[in-house]
Parts: C-alpha cells; sequence; structure tokens
C-alpha cells in the first residue's frame, strides 16, 4: 500500500508548493503577485524578475544578474539548478568540498 504523503509532484520535488491562489490576467497580460509573497521574497517595486518556462509552468524569480553567489559580472559561469555562479565561487565550493 502506498502512503499518500510519500507520493510527490515533481514541483513538490523541487521545492515548490501550491499556494491555493488564483489571479486573472487582464488584458494587457498582468497580473497582481500577491502581497504576502512580495513580502516573503523581500520582492520590492521596480524589482527585476526572470521569467522562467517549462512545458507547463511559469516561474518567475528575483533577477539576479551575474553570480548567484557573489554578484560578479563574469563571461564565465557554470549553471547549478539553474543558478549562474561564477569560475572563482565554483572553485571555493569545490575547495571546501574537497577532502
Ligand atoms: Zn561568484
Amino acid at each position: 500500500m502506498v502512503n499518500s504523503n510519500q507520493i510527490k509532484t515533481k514541483e513538490e520535488k523541487e521545492g515548490m508548493k501550491a499556494l491555493g491562489i488564483v489571479r486573472k490576467v487582464d488584458n494587457l497580460g498582468r497580473i497582481v503577485l500577491p502581497k504576502e509573497i512580495r513580502d516573503t521574497l523581500r520582492i520590492d517595486i521596480k524589482d527585476p524578475l526572470e521569467i522562467l518556462a517549462t512545458e507547463d509552468s511559469i516561474i518567475l524569480r528575483k533577477y539576479v544578474p551575474g553570480c548567484t553567489l557573489c554578484g560578479e559580472i563574469s563571461d564565465n559561469y557554470i549553471m547549478v539548478k539553474g543558478r549562474r555562479i561564477c569560475l572563482n565561487c565554483s572553485g571555493a565550493i569545490y575547495k571546501k568540498m574537497k577532502p
């Protein structure tokens, strides 16, 4: 027998959860982000948001130009779970991981 608590959707496995909030798109294609979410994620007026899309979902996240960890703008990044990491930071992580 399978416990329903053990069945997770792809979104749940990635840390996303349905908030039970439904908003309609207006005639210009806009939606309002709920204030509670803006407050929790510290999204302020005029903050840039990055739009990502999957086959059936749209993901909005705070836009952080450059390296996710240090903010440095570089020509070379490695991508880890959709986040940009500069070579200096990836090297620092690698050094910490070495036995
Ligand atoms: Zn960095």
